[in-house]
Order: structure tokens, then sequence, then C-alpha cells
């Protein structure tokens, strides 16, 4: 029942018709899809002003790559959603509005697709994300979803550039074994968490991490500064290694550096009082290229991440 691809031609995107199929995508998306103007149905879907700064993010997922039959299509459909506001969480923002690009085999089954547009439709239903619009072509053969995500700030912009040396480096719940353990379509983006943070001046830097903490790491580095992570405080899942902590990836959480002159023991506790669910780690520091390493600490240029084009 879960196949992607229909045995029978009846059962298929292809015997269904593209003006027949864009209906149906409508119906399943049922109150995440706003009428046209504001919606499908017309060249472009006309959106209300934004108040604050802009935000705009792709991701694509793809079969084969991002998830595989052992995914249930509900479960896919609601992935394509949560990596893309997992990047609008990286900054502090907030979602407004998505697009739907879709490229895929006339095989695919109607019931699958089906699936995947009501998971797709029910995680931005959570986040009163309107799905405004879209896009269907053919492929010779696969299926390629691809998301584009408005969004706006929710006042401060919280960016990967902004660390110095002798910040503190924190991580939000647990890392490694996302496949694994199905945590990468099981993750709920961490948008609150995000929003609450970039409030916070003494946070500097914020990303999300989806490549694996070493690699994603260095993309906060400052200059002449590199991230020293102790092992013994990493946040592991459940049979997690040290490196599968560090490399795995897809663990959409927030990885962000703290001034090193803010007191963490209070920023500690205001964090459990408004998130007493979500486990937050500090994990290392920022540290001079060159200094002295403190016990139990490793640099974490010897260890790779996730390659996309590898
Ligand atoms: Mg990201």
């Amino acid at each position: 029942v879960n196949d992607i691809l229909s045995r029978t031609r009846s059962g298929s995107v292809a015997a269904l018709g593209e003006a027949a199929l864009i209906g149906r995508l409508r119906l399943w998306l049922g109150r995440a899809a706003p009428d046209a103007p504001h919606g499908i149905g017309d060249d472009c879907a006309v959106l209300p002003p934004i108040r604050g700064a802009g935000l705009i993010t792709v991701d694509p997922l793809v079969f084969g790559i991002h998830f595989d039959g052992r995914v249930p299509p509900f479960a896919a459909g609601a992935k394509l959603v949560k990596r893309n506001l997992s990047d609008i969480a990286a900054m502090g923002g907030r979602p407004k509005a998505a697009v739907i690009a879709l490229a895929m085999d006339p095989r695919v089954s109607v019931h699958w697709l089906r699936s995947f547009y009501r998971g797709a439709a029910a995680e931005s239903l959570r986040h009163h994300l309107p799905i405004v619009g879209g896009d269907v072509t053919r492929l010779q053969s696969g299926f390629v979803a691809t998301l584009t995500l408005l969004g706006e700030s929710a006042g401060r912009v919280l960016t990967r550039t902004g660390a110095r040396a002798g910040d503190r480096l924190y991580v939000t719940g647990t890392l490694g074994r996302s496949l694994a353990t199905g945590h990468h379509h099981r993750f709920q983006p961490r948008l609150k968490e995000g929003r609450w943070l970039a409030a916070r001046r003494a946070v500097r830097s914020m990303m999300d991490v989806s490549d694996g903490l070493a690699k994603d790491l260095r993309a906060l580095e400052p200059r002449g500064a590199e991230a020293r992570v102790a092992a013994a405080a990493l946040p592991r899942r459940d049979g997690a290694g040290v490196v599968e902590a560090l490399c795995d990836g897809e663990d959409y959480e927030l990885v962000f550096s703290l001034a090193a002159r803010a007191d963490t023991g209070s920023f500690e506790r205001a964090w459990r009082r408004a998130f007493p669910r979500v486990r937050l780690s500090r994990i290392g520091r920022f540290a001079r290229r060159g200094s002295p390493m403190e016990a139990g600490e490793r640099p974490l240029n010897s260890l790779r991440g996730y390659e996309h084009l590898r």
C-alpha cells in the first residue's frame, strides 16, 4: 500500500492527467491551501505585505536520498515541510507561505501521493503555514518534491556570522543515528526555541544541524578561532557514539554560540523555564587557534560530515 509506484496504470498520476491532478493536490492540502488569489489557482499567489525582514529558503526531498520506501508517505510529506521550517528556525524567524514544485515519474501512485500531500498539509497547518502554489512536471523516473519557504523575522535575524573567540557552544536535543532511529522524519523543527534564542543579545550566531555537527560548526567559526568540543558533553541519541553524534547529520537541532561574558548559569535556567522538555547542552567553545587544549576537548577539523555531492 505504501509503494511509491502504482502497479496499475489506472492508479497512477498519469491516468489522472494534469488538470485533475492539480485539483486533487488542492483537495489533499485542504485548509492548508487558501483560495486564489491568496493561494493556488492564479499565475502567482498574492501575499500580504510582511512586517519584518523577509527570509527565503528552499530544500528538496528526493526519493532515494532524503527518504526511501521504509518511510510512510505521510511522514515523507511532513519531512519536506519540516526540513525547510528548520532553516527558518535557525534564523529565529516565522514561516509565512510556501510553494511546492513536484517532479515525478508518471507511474507514481495516486494513493501514495495523497498521503504525501496530507502529511505536508498536516505539518503546514500545525505551523499556520499556507501552501499557496506550486508546479508539477514529469521526470523519466524518480520523485523530487521541492519546497520554497518564505518567512519573516520575528525581531532580530540571527545569522551564522557573529561568533567571537571565547564564545561557548550549545546544542539543543540529541545528536546522531538520525536515519537509524527514524528521527530524520519524526523531528519537530525548533521554531519557538529559535525565536527565543534570537531575542537574546548574548546569543551571537546560530544554525541548524543538518549535515553533522562537526561539519556544520565550521560555518560558525570566527576568524582565528576553532570549535573545540568536549566529547563527554555531547548529547547522543540512543546508541550513538561520539563520531556518529558529530558526523551523522539530519539532526535538525539548533547549534549556537553564547558570548563569553554571559552568565551561563542564568542563561541555562532561563532556557529550562522556557523549554522544560527540550534538552540544552553546553558542548564546548570557540578557542583561538593554537591555544592549549583543555582536558577532554577535541578539535573537529579531522572529522567530516555529510557531503551533498559525493
Ligand atoms: Mg540549515
